[in-house]
């Protein structure tokens, strides 16, 4: 789960990081009234940020500074309703503008290949990562946190003095572990702060240069969510594909995919076979479709409504293997899905395992078009066969 920035920026400043203050607007006369108050706290500007799970938003024109109360207002209605990268802007930060000296990157993630946390810098901030690595991979410091220990202290000292940080070298070592900290305390898979900036600010003592977390990217281990009951309100339904939404509350696990044969089936490990076997038949699965154990008829109707909404499927294969799963449970649910279904799209049904004669029995008496099919070749070819496809 992506969090939006202001979210991911909240459990960093919890952690006792630099990130400047903000505020979050949905409205223009909001982001004004904020605005107005940071300005009148002594800021010179303000900054407003578009609050969308997708970056590159200041190149988009989701970034923007203003001077003045009135040009806050401004730019937030410029920004709101913004169309960036197909997402409508809803709301944006609001915070005190930073006058930058210079920018950095730095992220803790998930090395799944080194099964370590790996912290990750560049003196090179603002770019997008991804380009940095492909143009110039020498500049990116790779450190890995040890498995047991986390991130050492001297190895936050290394990326501080890589990064040129020396004269931040307090600051930037405790930014260093409390990225990797916030990474195991929140269960996150990614935590990525572009920029993380060298600021001029006035100090007591007059101009001086501190370190800020001026942007920030969060993405949850979605299996962890339930370790963290405050998590779940930071999602963001707006964003989300609306299949997705509606699978979680049915308990279903989907993944959309580009195919055109809708799948279901019961138990993850056999949903991958199905959709080898299709691929293996020259077909293309337009989704994976777990109905878990033991469903029960509604949750069998819930995922053929899920498989249909999804216009380019022209076939669907269910192939479900009864154990706590019941075939005649499944069939129930197929035939009430049927006959509920507004758009006609042929079905290969293979069902084996428990009350799998009574599944058959339904299905024939029900009438249906419903093809079946008593092995997993004969249905995936059958399937294949149906949309079009080479088998
Ligand atoms: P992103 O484009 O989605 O990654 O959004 P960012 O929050 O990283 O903002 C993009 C760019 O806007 C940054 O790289 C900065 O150059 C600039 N920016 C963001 N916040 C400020 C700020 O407070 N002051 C100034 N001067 N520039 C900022
Ligand atoms: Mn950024």
């Amino acid at each position: 789960m992506k969090l939006q920035e202001f979210h991911a920026k909240t459990l960093l400043t919890r952690a006792g990081l630099p990130v400047p203050p903000y505020a979050v607007a949905s409205t223009p006369a909001e982001a004004r009234a904020q605005a107005a108050e940071f300005l009148e706290g002594g800021a010179s500007a303000v900054v407003v940020k578009a609050q969308v799970l997708v970056g590159g938003r200041g190149k988009a024109g989701g970034v923007k500074l203003a001077r003045s109360a009135d040009e806050a207002g401004q730019v937030a209605d410029a920004i709101l309703g913004m169309d960036i990268k197909g997402i409508t802007v809803r709301r944006v930060l609001v915070a005190p503008g930073a006058e930058i000296v210079r920018e950095l990157y730095l992220a803790a993630v998930l090395d799944r290949t080194a099964q370590r946390i790996m912290l990750m810098g560049s003196a090179e901030g603002g770019v997008e990562i991804e380009t940095l690595a492909e143009e110039n991979p020498d500049a990116i410091v790779k450190i890995h946190a040890h498995a047991l220990l986390g991130l050492q202290p001297f190895q936050a000292r290394e990326m501080a003095f890589r990064l040129g940080l020396g004269d931040h070298l307090r600051q930037a070592t405790a930014i260093c572990t409390g990225l990797v900290k916030v990474m195991l305390d929140e269960d996150a898979d990614l935590v990525e702060v572009n920029p993380l900036a060298v600021v001029r600010e006035d100090g007591p003592d007059g101009p001086r240069e501190t370190l800020q977390l001026l942007d920030a990217k969060i993405t949850l281990d979605d299996s962890a969510l339930g370790r963290h009951p405050g998590h779940e309100e930071m999602r963001d339904l707006d964003e989300e594909d609306p299949a997705d939404i509606e699978a979680r509350a049915a308990g279903l696990s989907f993944i959309r995919l580009e195919g055109d044969i809708g799948c279901m089936v019961n138990g993850a490990g056999l949903a991958m076979t199905t959709m080898d076997l299709v691929k293996r038949a020259g077909g293309e699965p337009a989704n994976f479709l777990d109905i878990g154990g033991g469903a029960r008829s509604d949750k069998v109707a819930e995922a053929m409504r899920l498989i249909l909404s999804d216009r380019s499927v022209k076939a669907i294969l269910v192939n479900i293997f009864g154990g706590i799963a019941r075939g005649d449970e499944v069939a129930r649910g197929l035939v009430e899905a049927r006959s509920k279904q507004t758009r006609s799209v042929p079905m290969v049904v293979r069902i084996v395992g428990t009350n799998a004669d009574i599944a058959a029995e339904i299905l024939a008496d029900a009438g249906t078009d419903i093809v079946s099919a008593t092995s997993l070749d004969e249905a995936v070819e059958k399937a294949v066969a149906l949309a079009g496809g080479t088998a």
